[in-house]
């Protein structure tokens, strides 16, 4: 369809890059040790610190999860309890280590895992359940703790959206068993790709830590302090994970600028909100984006709505859109039968507004009068 102006484009998503990264970039280009030393450590240590326990960098948010998964020793024949609605990331890095990816649905008013329907699908080969804090809220979490503890399994939480968001007044991430995330170029924050897994369990800390870098025992601590290891122990399978200098001098400067960068996409959310709350024809989250930081913002088109339709009437006003997500039991590799009524309701009606940094409240503005005048 032909634009009907030619104002700027409003991005659904980007990331918000400035000087001080690329003079962090640029120093380490200097000084010529691109791979994984001290701006890596440095990075997990305000990360740490940022936490309140150990948090370990890896290249991805993908590869948390995997690795994560391996440290906490699950894998073949085993099972991972997790939403259908998320990214195929999530999927695919259970499957990488060798455990099955059981779809279960969600709550509807969050998009976060539904406990009580992913109890329905316990079995003998269940050994962790993985919420994905969509969006960056995280659900029913204490709930799904208490149901992880009374069956024995491990939480790997896919906080890939939630960095920053806060949980009773504790941060995500900073309580619980094992969180991951993603630093990937459109995350709450970035090091143009990259990813964490935080956790106070010492035996994952350590068994994650060697396994991104081949498997090369005490390697971490080698290349920390500029040295290599050229006679070394491997006991483990490993995988070339690690993080490198230069992705972590871009993570160090974006971490700097969190409170900055989470209060502004909490304003957009909220006054996505306010704009939209008087729209029969939308819903939105049930999030408290005081406490949550946004990492998308999708509404619930109303029924008798062609979605395909409104992506298209946006689109001619330079208006990007996103769907969060096709869900996996839909996907070829993952597909199953199981009823997922909730994630089938949504599916086809969830539809994601543009939210990042640069984005202006005039530009918020723009975007809910233009949809709101397709939906009429
Ligand atoms: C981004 C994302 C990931 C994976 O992170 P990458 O850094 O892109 O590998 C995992 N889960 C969800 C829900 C994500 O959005």
């Amino acid at each position: 369809m032909e634009k009907v102006n030619s104002k700027k484009i409003i991005r659904l998503s980007k990331s918000a890059i400035g000087v001080a990264e690329k003079n962090a970039v640029l120093g380490v280009l200097d000084r010529e040790y691109l791979g994984m030393g001290v701006e890596v450590r440095d990075f997990e240590d305000a990360l740490s610190t940022y936490f309140g326990r150990p948090a370990i960098c890896v290249v991805n948010g993908t590869a948390a999860i995997h690795l994560a998964l391996q440290a906490a020793g699950i894998g073949d024949g085993d099972e991972v309890l997790v939403q259908s609605m998320t990214y195929v990331a999530s999927f695919q890095a259970i499957a990488a280590s060798g455990a099955r990816p059981v779809a279960c649905d969600i709550n509807p008013q969050t998009m976060t895992l539904n406990w009580k329907d992913a109890e329905k699908r316990l079995t003998s080969r269940t050994r962790a359940v993985m919420p994905v804090h969509y969006g960056g809220g995280v659900g029913d979490l204490s709930e799904i703790y208490s149901f992880a503890k009374e069956n024995n399994l491990r939480v790997i939480e896919d906080a890939a959206h939630a960095f920053g968001s806060q949980y009773r007044n504790e941060k995500v991430g900073g309580f619980g068993d094992v969180a991951c995330f993603s630093f990937d170029g459109i995350k709450n924050i970035t090091s143009g790709e990259g990813g964490c897994i935080v956790t106070s369990d010492p035996e994952l800390l350590l068994k994650a830590k060697d396994a991104r870098l081949l498997g090369v025992e005490k390697d971490t601590d080698k290349r920390f302090r500029g040295e290599r290891s050229w006679d070394f122990s491997v006991t483990q399978q490993g995988w070339r994970y690690h993080m490198s200098n230069i992705m972590a001098a871009i993570g160090i400067e974006q971490l700097k600028k969190l409170a900055m960068m989470a209060s502004k996409r909490q304003e957009l959310a909220i006054h996505y909100q306010r704009r939209l709350s008087v729209c029969s024809r939308v819903s939105m989250l049930r999030n408290n984006y005081r406490e949550v930081v946004p990492h998308i913002f999708p509404i619930i088109l109303s029924d008798g709505i062609d979605r395909s339709e409104i992506v298209a009437r946006l689109d001619r006003f330079n208006i990007q859109t996103g769907i969060h997500y096709k869900p996996n039991h839909k996907l070829e590799k993952f597909m199953s039968n199981s009823s997922l009524p909730a994630t089938d309701r949504v599916c086809d009606r969830v539809l994601s507004l543009p939210l990042h940094f640069d984005l202006s409240m005039d530009d918020v503005d723009y975007v809910c009068d233009k949809l709101m005048d397709s939906i009429r």
